[in-house]
């Protein structure tokens, strides 16, 4: 297996540190808001880069952390006129349910910052100790030039000149600073801060995943994973902090997906082109359409986003469902002919190369397309068709473009009456039914030899 290492700008063969348990940490959201499109492009690539991690025999542990507490939670809670606890668990749940409906595998462990503190204390009580942080009136801060191997991840040089400090939580790479571990209590934080060994006030927001990720996984772990935009300052700092406080490397491949584009530019409010998950369905999409056209593309690659590139990647999926459902029922014979390859010896070697999940679904296509071409002759054989479809679904183990629908009983016996009504020749009587079933979210097509198959209607 191959990553592309942010760190060295690298191509590396994949060598985790403990064979048996893969230790990986993903930047989860900061649930102060539906998540975007953008963000949705980073957790449908953690799950990619998990599901190639067992396919390739690994256990795996993913940590995912919930930033519940932050500069931009704070304010919009309080905006809201709602508690924090309150306001960022709702956002939670509608996270949780976007995820799901992306066929994205959980994490095995969801730490939330708010339950994390007395992990975030430990820290930055020995980051003092030890001379890498200093206190102010508004908080304690992480003194930059005392780490000598700050900017590795962003090649920033810092030098060991003084700088100045930054309290918000987000900043550009030109305000290079001392930033915020801890900040002080300030009206504008409300009833928000904790009070313990540090004085009152709440965390910055870096400091959160580098608790969650050393309490978790251990001071070492073999990936970590977040949008590029995190690279600096959120990365650079994790690191910082976790590695003077450790005094061991932080994370061996460091790999970020790089940004979605809407029609060519960043998204952004203003420019109105700012979609959610939800905004998709309520324009008609089935959420898996979006997973397949995010798996369509390079993850290291700015990828564009446009309605036309959605509807066809719909489209796509429709006529696999439609595929896949005929040539389950497509009938056998016993012949033993020529076959084409149906190995999976290419699908690995593109997802093992830095997940390329473009190369992979061509391989799966060209499977499918095998499938396609029985179809149209009318008959596969046996073991052919066993071949098939074991390379179809062992490919969608590391895909997930795939799912598992029941079609209820009301529409096949829908179906059946009206396949009955059209061998009687009762055309119009047929196709009010075929509305109805459409109107229940299904549609059935009708095969070459007269049988039909029921999918779902993805188009409601
Ligand atoms: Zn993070």
């Amino acid at each position: 297996m191959k990553i592309f290492n942010t760190m060295t700008r690298k191509l590396e063969e994949f060598k985790p540190d403990d064979r048996k348990l893969v230790k990986v940490y993903c930047c989860g959201p900061t649930v102060y808001d539906f998540v975007h499109i953008g963000n949705l492009r980073s957790f449908v690539f953690y799950d990619v880069l998990r599901r190639v991690l067992e396919y390739n025999g690994f256990k795996v542990r993913l940590v995912m952390n919930i930033t519940d507490v932050d500069d931009k939670t704070i304010k919009k809670s309080r905006e809201a006129g709602v508690e924090l606890k309150e306001y960022t668990e709702n956002y939670t749940r509608y996270f949780m349910e976007d995820i799901k409906k992306l066929n994205i595998k959980p994490a095995d462990l969801y730490p939330h910052a708010t339950d994390s503190i007395v992990e975030m204390e430990k820290i930055i009580l020995k980051l003092k100790e030890d001379g890498f942080a200093y206190e102010t009136d508004d908080g304690i801060y992480y003194e930059i030039s005392k780490f000598k191997d700050y900017g590795k991840l962003s090649k920033t040089r810092v030098g060991d000149s003084t700088f100045s400090r930054i309290n918000a939580d987000e900043y550009e790479k030109d305000n290079l600073a001392d930033f915020a571990l801890w900040k002080a209590w300030d009206k504008e934080d409300g009833e928000v801060y904790w009070t313990g060994k540090l004085p009152k006030g709440r965390p910055g927001w870096h400091i959160e995943c580098s608790a969650m990720s050393i309490s978790n996984l251990g001071p070492t772990i073999d990936i970590h994973s977040g949008g590029i935009d995190l690279i600096f300052p959120h990365h650079e700092n994790e690191i910082a902090q976790s590695e003077a406080y450790t005094g061991k490397k932080f994370v061996n491949y460091w790999v970020h997906p790089e940004h979605l584009l809407v029609n060519g530019k960043k998204m952004s409010k203003s420019l109105k082109n700012f979609y959610t998950l939800k905004d998709l369905e309520r324009s008609g999409f089935d959420p898996l359409a979006f997973r397949l056209l995010m798996l369509d593309s390079d993850h290291k690659a700015k990828l564009d986003f446009t309605f036309e590139a959605l509807e066809k990647a719909e489209k796509t999926l429709d006529d696999l469902d439609i595929t896949l459902k005929s040539f389950a029922k497509l009938k056998e014979n016993d012949r033993n002919g020529p076959e084409p390859e149906i190995g999976l010896k290419a699908f690995d070697a593109a997802i093992n190369n830095d997940f390329d999940t473009h190369a992979g679904l061509v391989e799966f296509f060209r499977v499918v397309d095998i499938a396609r071409a029985r179809i149209k002759e009318g008959m596969v054989g046996k073991r052919e068709k066993t071949k098939i479809l074991d390379a179809i679904n062992t490919m969608d183990g590391v895909l997930g473009i795939l799912e598992g629908y029941n079609i209820p009983d009301s529409i096949e016996s829908l179906s059946k009456e009206r396949s009955d009504l059209r061998r009687k020749k009762n055309w119009n009587e047929a196709d009010a039914i075929r509305e109805k079933i459409k109107k229940r979210g299904f549609r059935v097509i009708d095969m070459v030899d007269g049988s039909y198959t029921i999918v779902k209607n993805r188009r409601v």
